[in-house]
């Protein structure tokens, strides 16, 4: 046996990123697709990086690793909850079993919950939550007694994840589906019309939409319901900001017709909420922009403040009382049960960071970012390559005309100070709600100057 290298010692000198090379798949990339930047450290807001030809940059995680790490990295009070646990068992099954991190955290989760969402059931990753709250709608229906419910009513432009549930209701041209052709088949609403937020009268301000367009979207909806209805389960939304499928910023009135008609239909209303949860728009759920309580919501990402993965699914009392009183044993459960289900590392850092959240004042934190934004990508609007720039809460985007050269922007952004990753025709934002103000305008200055430089 070879004895342990061990870290630091410069032994294996081979750089990251050749040892990583058709070693490693990363998301929706090729084995041979184009090298990866090492990570060598992460304090704060910033990341240490080191490219494959070795030069070292520091940069402001203007993607907050995906949406998750809210409060930046190496944060003293949630390695220290991760450090606590460690202390006492980091891993324990959940059949059977509790612990107080699973039980704490579902009461902080249903504490700051619209008062309906009453039921956690704690699952590995956005996109298992996805598959348990599709399978709690089917199983509703069927302890309702309207068997045959097994469809869903989804959005164009919408992301819900990668699995194969998840991924059949993600939009159907950009979500994969022609990869595979046995995911199950669901209906589709055209993407609800765009809205501009505007300085309101309430604090926080509004989003305001094309009163006919949002006339002639929710007609579309009530005729697509009175045709599929009787095989429709749910209809799964994220709310008011679409992410991963385009970062369309939609009309709240759509989510209020949505709630109208699952009620009126029997279905139930899912709003996936796995990116915009925790005051990414700037309220704490987006539902709130529509003030709509939906039956189930999925929340993720930013839940452990980006240090492990966990997502929840919360479902109304009532959803929960219709499967304790379904008429077959088998169907009281939820059927769903991972190995890691309430991981404890995970749910103990999930709730330090929902403290923390609380008690720096996350409405302060994500309104000055908004504001930032605003102005510092505010240039961008002007450059000929740009399409549209928008922001809602601490979401920066900035929409060009044509696809983004992701390496080259990437490079540029970097040479700036700030860690993007375009997709499409977006090169988007969403900071750490711990940035300062000399921060989020070095995002946003970095991020215009890279698009101007790369595509004028
Ligand atoms: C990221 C995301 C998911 C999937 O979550 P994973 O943890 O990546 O599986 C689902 N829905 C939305 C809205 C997301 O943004």
């Amino acid at each position: 046996m070879p004895e342990a290298v061990p870290a630091g010692t410069g032994l294996v000198d081979a750089s990251l990123a050749a040892r990583d090379r058709g070693l490693l798949w990363h998301p929706y990339a090729p084995l041979d697709g184009p090298a990866p930047y090492a990570v060598t450290g992460a304090e704060g807001v910033r990341l240490q990086l080191e490219s494959a030809a070795g030069e070292r940059f520091e940069a402001v995680d203007a993607m907050s690793s995906w949406w998750a790490a809210i409060h930046g990295y190496r944060h003293p009070v949630l390695d220290a909850a991760v450090r606590d646990q460690t202390g006492k068992f980091s891993h324990v099954m959940f059949g059977g079993l509790t612990h107080e991190p699973a039980v704490r955290l579902a009461e902080q989760l249903v504490e700051l919950a619209p008062a309906p969402l009453r039921h956690v059931f704690l699952a590995d990753s956005g996109s298992v939550s996805v598959e348990v709250a599709l399978k709690l709608a089917i199983q509703y229906q069927a302890a309702a007694g309207r068997r045959g419910r097994h469809r869903f009513l989804a959005l164009r432009g919408g992301y819900h994840g990668d699995t194969f549930g998840a991924m059949s209701v993600c939009d159907p041209v950009d979500g994969m589906h022609s990869a595979f052709p046995s995911l199950p088949a669901q209906h589709f609403l055209p993407k609800p019309p765009a809205a501009r937020w505007s300085a309101g009268q309430t604090s926080g301000g509004e989003l305001r939409a094309d009163p006919a367009a949002v006339a002639a979207w929710t007609a579309g909806l009530e005729s697509a319901v009175e045709q599929h209805g009787r095989e429709l389960a749910g209809i799964i939304v994220e709310p008011v900001l679409q992410g991963a499928g385009g970062m369309h910023v939609y009309a709240p009135e759509c989510l209020q017709a949505l709630r109208r008609t699952a009620d009126e239909h029997g279905l139930l209303l899912i709003f996936d909420e796995i990116a915009t949860g925790f005051g990414r728009t700037g309220r704490f759920f987006g539902s709130e922009w529509a003030g709509v309580v939906p039956d189930v919501m999925c929340v993720g990402k930013a839940l452990t403040g980006g240090y492990l993965t966990l997502a929840a699914v919360l479902c109304s009392a009532d959803a929960g009382a219709v499967i304790t009183a379904s008429a077959s044993a088998a169907g009281r459960a939820l059927l769903h049960g991972p190995t890691f289900m309430a991981n404890p590392l995970a749910c103990a850092v999930a709730s330090a960071s929902l403290d923390v959240l609380a008690g720096a004042g996350w409405q302060q934190q994500v309104r000055r970012i908004e504001a930032g934004l605003r102005e510092s990508l505010a240039p961008a609007a002007g450059l000929a390559s740009v399409r549209d720039v928008r922001v809602l809460g601490a979401v920066g985007v900035v929409e060009l005309a044509g696809p983004v050269d992701v390496q080259a922007v990437t490079r540029a952004a970097l040479e700036h100070g700030v860690w993007v990753r375009p997709f499409r025709n977006l090169v988007y934002t969403m900071p750490p709600y711990i940035c300062s103000g000399a921060d989020v305008a070095a995002v946003g200055a970095g991020i215009t100057a890279a698009v101007r430089q790369v595509h004028g």
